[in-house]
């Protein structure tokens, strides 16, 4: 069979530089990149085996195997294998959106280490320590292998090739000892046993070297609370959120009785790239009786929740249930109430007991937590009591409640302004009559901020009101005098007749160095909504 040379993928040329040169102080990660892509194809094939009988097979496990004369170490699994086209497609290309962005923070060296992994470049973390890799690999059901080689430059190696076995084999030919450093050489069975027990304890499959059996298996989620360590939790929250950054909060779960189930939750610390587009991974793993089903379950959380990542493994599913019988099954649903309630209601509490913490969390997520406002509407009360706004009142955002407890004697409403930035807010005439008279105005800026305040009326029986729209009444605000109507009518007829796009003009106590002001209809749009629909071409 020939053997083809090809280039990878400009954007992954990048990646596997930046691995050659190794921007990670812990190269013992690449080890933990291998396991848990097999483990990933591992779930594959279980799941392809349900489906389909002839893809059944017992026995998945990981064997690990190293070679110390040799300088090798191989990690082999018999999970879902690839074809020629998924090598190609999978391991010589990033597919994933957002990569140049990646490329770019890696390269500016911006928290380098929790980006790795979020964008696919697990595998190539391999070249952190590899002169040499070779893939060899066969799909499920598929009657030739293909075999892969690189050596991290700019091209690979691929092959057509007879006699392999199902699954996938990563033979990493290691780069020549340090000397100095024999702690890490990865090719020492001993340094292998730690690795794997650090990293991939909980890995549902046997990890064998030899006859020996090196991880627990334990599902973290079925152990009792106290005895699950920090770093264990950790290690289990990058396996499958793919960031490295600590999760801000660790959330578990147990229901008992008619329909049971266990859920771990993390609350991440960091928003990932694509929180906002339609393909990103999203939702939370679900297991049947500690087997993997699917990852992406977007059923099992309100979709202004979905950056929360975890586990939830109900007992009384069938392991074949599919995404649309997800969707309408009553449990389910019942589940994503109970997950979405209890989500909020930490966020709730890290809000009381850890400020710092809460902070990071609005400022990575408010922005998709406050979609919830616009369904929801079993939320919008825990929203509200957990979202912060700026305001005219100080730098800090503030809750709610605090707004209302800074109200004015007789003021009963919650001002509001949405606009672009806070600076161009602050600037908008709109603001005058309310920094005269020193009423707090909430400065809103995100986009979902337009459209939710259409969909919610008040926080705790205190309307929300736009300083931008119709006449606002300031509680302590003066009538225009009689007098003053009467100087200004004949001007008021004339621009009302000349400016034909102007609805009406009027006379106004909210201005107080403005000469004049557009507001918009009580009912009609807000001036940054206008903005958008004009966008969209509406
Ligand atoms: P990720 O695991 O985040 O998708 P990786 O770089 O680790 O990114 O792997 C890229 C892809 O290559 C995986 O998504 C998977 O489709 C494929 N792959 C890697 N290793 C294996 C394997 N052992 N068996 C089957 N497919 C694999
Ligand atoms: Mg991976």
């Amino acid at each position: 069979m020939s053997t083809e040379t090809l280039e990878f993928q400009a954007e992954a040329r990048q990646l596997l530089q930046l691995m050659v040169h190794s921007i990670y102080s812990n190269k013992d990660i690449f080890l933990r990149e291998l396991i848990s892509n097999a483990s990933d194809a591992l779930d594959k094939r279980r799941l392809a085996g349900l489906k389909d009988d002839r893809l059944r097979t017992d026995d998945l496990h990981v064997d690990i195997a190293a070679d110390k004369d040799a300088r090798t170490l191989t990690v082999r699994d018999n999970g879902i294998g690839m074809s020629r086209d998924d090598v190609v497609g999978l391991i010589g290309t990033i597919a994933r959106s957002g990569t140049a962005e990646t490329l770019r923070r890696l390269r500016e060296n911006k928290e380098p280490a929790e980006l790795i992994g979020q964008f696919g470049v697990g595998f190539y973390s391999v070249f952190m320590v590899a002169d040499k890799v070779s893939l060899l690999t066969r799909k499920a059901g598929e009657e030739t292998g293909v075999r892969w080689e690189s050596d991290g430059d700019g091209t690979y190696t691929i092959e057509t090739v007879e006699d392999v076995p199902e699954g996938t084999s990563v033979t990493v030919h290691l780069r020549p000892a340090d000397e100095e450093d024999a702690l890490h050489d990865y090719a020492d069975e001993w340094k292998i046993r730690e690795i794997v027990k650090r990293y991939s304890d909980f890995i549902s499959y046997p990890i064998r070297m030899g006859d020996e059996t090196l991880n627990s298996m334990k599902a973290l989620w079925a152990r009792p609370r106290s005895e699950v360590k920090d770093e264990e939790y950790r290690e289990f929250y990058r396996h499958i959120s793919h960031d490295w950054s600590e999760p801000l909060d660790i959330i578990r779960m147990r229901a008992e009785g008619t329909f049971e189930y266990e859920a771990l939750l993390f609350l991440p610390a960091r928003a990932p790239h694509d929180l906002f587009q339609r393909d990103a991974r999203h939702g939370v793993q679900l297991y049947v009786k500690r087997v993997f089903i699917m990852d992406d379950s977007r059923e099992l959380l309100p979709d202004h929740l979905r950056f929360v990542k975890g586990v939830v493994d109900a007992a009384d599913l069938s392991l074949n249930i599919s995404r649309e019988i997800l969707q309408q099954d009553r449990h389910i649903q019942m589940i994503r109430r109970r997950l979405a309630k209890k989500v909020l209601s930490t966020v709730k509490d890290l809000m009381r007991n850890d400020p710092e913490k809460y902070r990071t969390f609005w400022r990575e997520f408010g922005r998709v937590v406050k979609e919830g406002l616009l369904g929801a509407p079993e939320d919008h009360k825990a929203i509200l009591d957990i979202a912060s706004f700026a305001s005219t009142a100080g730098e800090e955002p503030t809750t709610l409640s605090e707004y209302v407890a800074r109200m004015k004697d007789g003021q009963d409403k919650i001002y509001f302004m949405t606009g672009e930035s806070r600076a161009q807010i602050e600037n908008s005439p709109h603001m005058e009559a309310f920094r005269a008279k020193e009423y707090e105005v909430l400065l809103l800026t995100d986009p979902v901020d337009e459209i939710w305040v259409e969909a919610v009326r008040d926080f705790e029986g205190k309307e929300f009101q736009s300083v931008a729209r119709g006449a606002v009444d300031l509680p302590s605000g003066e009538e225009v005098s009689q007098e003053r109507s009467g100087a200004y009518a004949a001007l008021l007829t004339w621009l009302n007749e000349t400016l034909d796009d102007v609805k009406d003009v009027r006379l106004t106590t909210r201005l107080t160095s403005s000469p004049a002001c557009l507001v918009n209809d009580a009912e009609g749009l807000t001036p940054t909504l206008e903005k958008m629909y004009r966008a969209m071409g509406q």
